[in-house]
């Protein structure tokens, strides 16, 4: 016996699961979504966009701090974190509270609990109980997102994770950022910016190492620039709390004691909950669930997107590949799907790395060493001018074959966050070496130097 039956039922309220349902009610199909937290998922309550906000401030900050290059008088008093927290959860549950009347003007059911798939069904889809309630649905798609890992250590839980940044309304002094991704990158950043003294533990030669290596020589140069100190080799065997602070035991070297440490060592999916062995849904060691092209599972009509896929990571990839989950299922578009290649994305440091497409390891393990010609470019943006000393500024183009097609494109510095989308675009169309040398630079920019690379 069944409360209620839809056509859709998406368990998760964050990017891929609003998306999914959002759409799929849009072809008038019915549709619900299950949350049990906080609706806006990771990107929104505790990720991109409050780290974003936190960027923002901390590029602020920067920019203060050049204008006296500028002979610009300026005397910075101080920087109030709280205050500056406060504001930026107010926003976050403007958002939150915007959900609600989001998913009803868009005529999707918003059920609120812990979901739990009770059965599936052979011609697809299944049951899900929320609580005491049963509701059925002939599509039922997974997008419950992740949580941050922390490692198996004695004293682990003396660190906090990205979701206790996001809940510091102080900031902390001396900070360990214990990672080498994108998360352990932007928050030892933002608590530099902010006055933090930051060491960031890496357990092998540098962060972001997977990387195009002429970005993560340069990153490496520019958060030794911002004043983080970066420990190489290092990995934390224990955490213990002293009168003085956090002191990790680790395989690099004696560190003085923290006020706080961070852990962003990566994340796991939430998919434990959901009942999946019982059901048959297949995951893997790591409780990723594998999906076909199609982000079906091996379950007919149970789908999963987003991060509980462990593919692209990324909000966008998850909104678009709700998108077209539900274009296909309720919008006659039956070939849409999403492709994964060529997806670019950001890394919030400072400044940012904006990146599309193969690394130049890459480019030469897919097509070989003498088909792959790279240019690149290093240099000290304009707006540096007046600094004496700056981050660099690097790009790089990864090109394939005798019409040198444009596989890659790699930057860091001022304004590479925004300047990587158009890129993508290129990227994706195919692009050659040519038809961005063809393309009339913009001057004076740092951008024009990806046009003009020789
Ligand atoms: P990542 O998977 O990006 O990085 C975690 C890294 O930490 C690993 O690659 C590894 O690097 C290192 N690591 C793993 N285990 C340990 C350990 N036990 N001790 C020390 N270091 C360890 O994870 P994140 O959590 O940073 O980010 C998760 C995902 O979220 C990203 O992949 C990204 O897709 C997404 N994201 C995107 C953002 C954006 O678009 N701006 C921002 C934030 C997150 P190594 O092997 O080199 O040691």
């Amino acid at each position: 016996m069944t409360d209620t039956h839809f056509d859709l039922i998406a368990i998760g309220g964050g990017s891929g699961g609003l998306s999914v349902a959002q759409r799929a009610a849009s072809y008038g199909a019915k549709a619900a979504l299950i949350e049990r937290d906080r609706m806006g998922g990771t990107c929104v309550i505790r990720g991109c966009v409050p780290k974003k906000m936190m960027w923002f401030g901390a590029e602020q900050l920067a920019a203060i701090k050049r204008a006296e290059g500028y002979a610009i008088d300026v005397t910075l008093n101080g920087v109030n974190w709280s205050e500056l927290v406060a504001k930026r959860e107010a926003n976050i549950r403007g958002i939150e509270n915007w959900y609600d009347g989001y998913l009803s003007d868009n005529k999707v059911t918003a059920i609120r609990g812990d979901a739990v798939i009770e059965s599936v069904n052979p011609e697809g889809g299944g049951t899900i109980r929320v609580g005491d309630a049963l509701y059925t649905a002939d599509n039922i798609v997974i997008a419950v997102g992740g949580t941050p890992t922390v490692p198996d250590i004695p004293g682990a839980d003396l660190g906090l994770t990205s979701d206790g940044f996001f809940e510091l309304v102080n900031r902390p002094q001396r900070v360990a950022v214990v990672g080498a991704g994108y998360i352990a990158v932007e928050l030892a950043g933002v608590l530099q910016a902010f006055g933090s003294d930051v060491s960031l533990l890496v357990r092998k030669h540098a962060p972001l190492r997977n990387f195009d290596p002429l970005m993560t020589d340069a990153l490496v140069e520019s958060i030794s620039h911002q004043g983080i100190e970066l420990v190489t080799d290092c990995t934390p065997t224990a955490l213990a709390r002293t009168a003085d602070g956090i002191v990790i035991d680790n395989t690099a070297r004696e560190l003085a004691p923290f006020d706080a440490v961070i852990w962003a060592v990566g994340r796991k999916p939430l998919s434990g909950s959901l009942n999946l062995d019982t059901v048959g849904v297949v995951t893997d060691a790591a409780g990723y669930i594998p999906t076909d092209e199609w982000q079906e599972t091996n379950v007919k009509g149970v789908f999963a997107i987003g991060d509980v896929t462990g593919r692209a990571q990324l909000t966008p990839v998850a909104i678009a590949a709700g998108r077209r989950l539900a274009d296909r299922l309720y919008g006659g578009k039956p070939e849409r799907k999403l492709n994964y290649d060529n997806i670019a994305t950001v890394v919030f440091s400072h400044p940012p790395i904006g990146t599309v497409g193969l690394t130049e390891p890459e480019a030469k393990a897919e097509y070989g060493e003498d088909a792959v010609t790279v240019y690149q470019t290093r240099f000290t943006p304009m707006v540096d001018t007046f600094e004496e000393s700056a981050p660099p500024t690097a790009m790089k183009l990864v090109t394939v074959g005798d019409d040198e097609r444009v596989v890659g494109v790699h930057a860091i510095g001022h304004g590479v966050d925004e300047m990587i989308q158009g890129f993508a675009v290129a990227v994706r169309m195919g692009a050659t070496k040519s038809d961005f040398d063809d393309t009339v630079a913009i001057h004076p920019t740092s951008s024009e130097e990806l046009v003009t690379m020789r």
